[in-house]
């Protein structure tokens, strides 16, 4: 990586992983991408505050969880990315709500709820991120939110203070969470709000919506969900089949013949094909019906000079 700092970070008696120049194809779920210049996976909670205490604070860091809404151009994430998946994995009832840690799967949250007699958790069935990843962009689909159940969140600040916030503290709409004062802060952990419920219903819902998603998903190929946001009174994946844009291809990336929301990389694509068949579709969409849209991935990095 041609980045102007030397690709070495002391990690000195810390308990988690640290990986240098760590190709990020292998991080995200449309398995493209640049490179991280460090990817650090803490050992608990506990390691990764002691990580955030004695990293800089000029480090740019970039949290992920399963990077399914996540790509990294070609010139590299220039800071370290800290990985949750298989770290913070805790998962238990506590008073009546459901607390998780931010690395917990969307399916595994599903079942812990239904195991536990609760409802209205199946829509994480269908989402492959981690809780972290679902409370950054409140998550959701068929008519359920991640923040509709969120009591409160435990989040790490920058030079690793554990703290609680709730909901109030933040701007929260569709695909959409900021904190109030901007701070630099990450997720790592909520309690969340459940009703009891029908468990057998719960488990036949979640049955059904995994059937849904994969007769109207093309799930064979890696993709990133929905990349553009569905603007106000709209469906993006209409407005982008009636531009003619299905199976327009850029290099290894390919607008869906399945679902014209979703971009699959057909074989090799890199960052670039999908960033440029993004705009690609951004630019015909609105030439031909002049409604903008906005990506709801987040791409993140530096570009090839
Ligand atoms: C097949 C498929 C179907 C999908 N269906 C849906 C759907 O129905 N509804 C939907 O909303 N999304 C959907 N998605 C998109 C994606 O799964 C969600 O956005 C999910 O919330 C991303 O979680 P993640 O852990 O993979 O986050 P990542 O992709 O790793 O990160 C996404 C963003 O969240 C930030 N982030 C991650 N973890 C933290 C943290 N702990 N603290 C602070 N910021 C953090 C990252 O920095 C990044 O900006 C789908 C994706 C795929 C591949």
């Amino acid at each position: 990586m041609n980045m102007s700092e030397p690709a070495h970070f002391d990690i000195g008696d810390l308990r988690g992983e640290m990986r240098h120049d760590e190709p990020m194809a292998r991080h995200v779920s449309w398995r493209a991408g640049g490179v991280a210049r460090h990817l650090y996976r803490p050992a608990d909670l506990a390691d990764l505050q002691a990580f955030l205490r004695r990293t800089p604070a000029t480090e740019p860091l970039l949290f992920v969880g399963l990077g399914s809404n996540l790509l990294v151009r070609e010139g590299g994430f220039p800071g370290t990315v800290v990985q949750l998946v298989g770290a913070l994995a805790e998962l238990r009832m506590e008073d009546g709500l459901i607390y998780a840690q931010a690395g917990v799967p969307g399916a595994k949250l599903a079942r812990f709820a239904a195991a536990n007699h609760l409802c209205g958790a199946e829509f994480f069935v269908g989402i492959p991120g981690t809780l972290g990843g679902m409370l950054a962009m409140n998550a959701g689909c068929y008519g359920g939110e991640t923040w509709q159940q969120v009591v409160r969140v435990q989040v790490l600040t920058r030079s690793g203070e554990l703290l609680e916030r709730a909901p109030q503290e933040y701007d929260i709409a569709y695909r959409h969470v900021v904190l109030r004062q901007a701070h630099e802060e990450f997720f790592v952990g909520a309690w969340l709000k459940f009703e009891q419920g029908d468990v057998e219903k719960a488990r036949q819902e979640i049955r059904a919506l995994m059937e849904k998603r994969s007769a109207s998903q093309p799930l064979q190929q890696p993709n990133c969900g929905s990349v553009f946001r569905n603007p106000e009174g709209g469906h993006a994946a209409r407005l982008i089949e009636r531009c003619g844009l299905k199976g327009r291809q850029i290099g290894g990336a390919q607008v869906s013949e399945k679902h014209a929301n979703f971009i699959v990389n057909v074989g090799g694509a890199t960052a670039t094909d999908i960033e440029n068949l993004i705009g690609a579709v951004q630019a015909t969409v609105l030439q031909q019906t002049g409604i903008e849209l906005h990506p709801e991935v987040r791409i993140v990095g530096e570009r090839v000079k």
